[in-house]
């Protein structure tokens, strides 16, 4: 069967009064991405009947294949399944295994089914219905005469995502022809665009993966999706890309499918069996609270201190003077903590107005960063001082 471009109609006067974040869209588009679907549009409706027929009609002209989540309810204001039979121009009738499964569900639950819920069992002539083992509302599934197929689905999401599965991907799975597989790249200390523009030709377009650059949280990434038959031979296309990105930006690249920054340290350490303390000046212990947050950190993380200031941390330490130079005062308190608290391993970290020092310790083995920011206030001064000590300690781990 020839390839299908679909879209998601989400309906609900909620979702567009903020009053209610959109996962059905998130969920329902990773989905056909997974299958190898196109998606080029999605929409947000009210309950409106007049509105939710004009996005429907829309729809119609762009695509094959629609996905409709919410108002299929008992209520008056739960109109898609009546907006959808419509304009696909198909009847309503009521279904006697529908009403049945709807009766079930409220023998299940001991209580007596409301009159309302009858409008639940219509079902469309040229359709079928979708079962929905969740909740009352089953969902369905409409054809025309034109090729044009819809989904409908509950609008909550713990019936809408179990009735996708289980329900709409076996559907779904004829019409496409192909799979698609993503990787990610996760690169520290270079910024999006100096990376972009390393990966350039990369990037052009017609090209089979494609690359996407991102920025997030101080780090960048890239995201590669491949095409193929089969899920393994996108992966089989996507490795020799990942092979020349890796080559390129060398060891900027700090790990491909890896959650972040701070669990692949917790692997190292894991791996070196050795544990670590992390002071912090002026981060307010962000550090500390990403690794403490790995799955190793029992393994590996044994203390955190944090203070407004180096001079804090010192006192805390209590011993001699802070010698001036930032770099070297981040040296020496590493130094301190190593031996104060017996851990191989130590971080330490002071951010102060707008720029930073800092140094990680490894047995003998010392690195050292140190630098100033653009103006941006200092919650990104926190998030960057601490992913430059980690990407330092990073790359100390790697060489050790
Ligand atoms: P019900 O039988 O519960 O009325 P329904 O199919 O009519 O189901 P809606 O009335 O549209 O669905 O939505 C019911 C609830 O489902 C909403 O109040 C909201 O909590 C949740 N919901 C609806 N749409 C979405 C969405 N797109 N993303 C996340 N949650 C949603
Ligand atoms: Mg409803």
């Amino acid at each position: 069967m020839s390839k299908k471009r679909c879209e998601i109609i989400c309906v609900g006067t909620e979702l567009l009064l903020g009053e209610i974040l959109n996962i059905n869209a998130q969920f329902l588009a990773r989905g056909l991405s997974q299958l190898g679907l196109d998606l080029y549009i999605q929409t947000v409706v009210g309950d409106n009947e007049a509105r939710l027929k004009k996005a429907i009609y829309d729809a119609m002209n762009r695509a094959e294949i629609l996905l409709f989540t919410g108002g299929l309810g008992p209520t008056r204001d739960d109109l898609t399944k009546e907006a959808v039979a419509e304009c696909f121009q198909t009847e309503l009738y009521l279904d006697q295994d529908a009403l049945n499964e709807i009766k079930a569900f409220y023998a299940l639950t001991k209580r007596v089914m409301p009159h309302n819920n009858e409008k639940q069992a219509l079902m469309p002539r040229k359709g079928q219905m979708l079962k929905n083992p969740h909740g009352t509302a089953p969902g369905c599934v409409m054809w025309d005469d034109k090729g044009h197929t819809a989904f409908l689905m509950p609008g909550p999401p713990r019936e809408m995502m179990p009735m996708f599965d289980h329900e709409v991907v076996p559907r779904l799975k004829a019409y496409s022809d192909s799979a698609l597989f993503s990787s990610v790249v996760r690169v520290a200390s270079l910024g999006e665009s100096r990376m972009a523009e390393m990966l350039q030709d990369l990037m052009d377009k017609g090209q089979n993966p494609t690359l996407a650059p991102y920025a997030k949280d101080g780090e960048s990434s890239i995201r590669l999706t491949a095409r193929a038959k089969t899920k393994e031979e996108a992966e089989a296309l996507i490795k020799p890309v990942i092979a020349q990105i890796r080559q390129r930006l060398g060891k900027a690249v700090y790990g491909v499918d890896v959650k972040n920054l701070e669990s692949v340290i917790a692997d190292q350490l894991t791996e070196k069996q050795m544990s670590l303390c992390v002071l912090e000046a002026g981060t307010g212990g962000l550090a500390a609270k990403r690794l403490q947050e790995t799955d190793r950190a029992e393994d590996i993380f044994r203390l955190g201190l944090s203070a407004n200031t180096i001079e804090g941390l010192y006192k805390a330490l209590g011993e001699g003077n802070l010698p001036e130079d930032p770099t070297q005062a981040c040296r020496e308190l590493a130094a301190l903590a190593q031996k104060r608290f017996q851990t191989p391993c130590a971080l330490v970290i002071n951010q102060y107005g707008s720029s930073y020092a800092c140094a990680a310790l490894l047995n003998d083995k010392t690195a050292e960063r140190a630098g100033a920011f653009p103006l941006r206030g200092r919650e990104y001064y926190s998030l960057q001082a601490a992913q430059n000590a980690l990407d330092a300690l990073r790359l100390l781990l790697e060489e050790d």
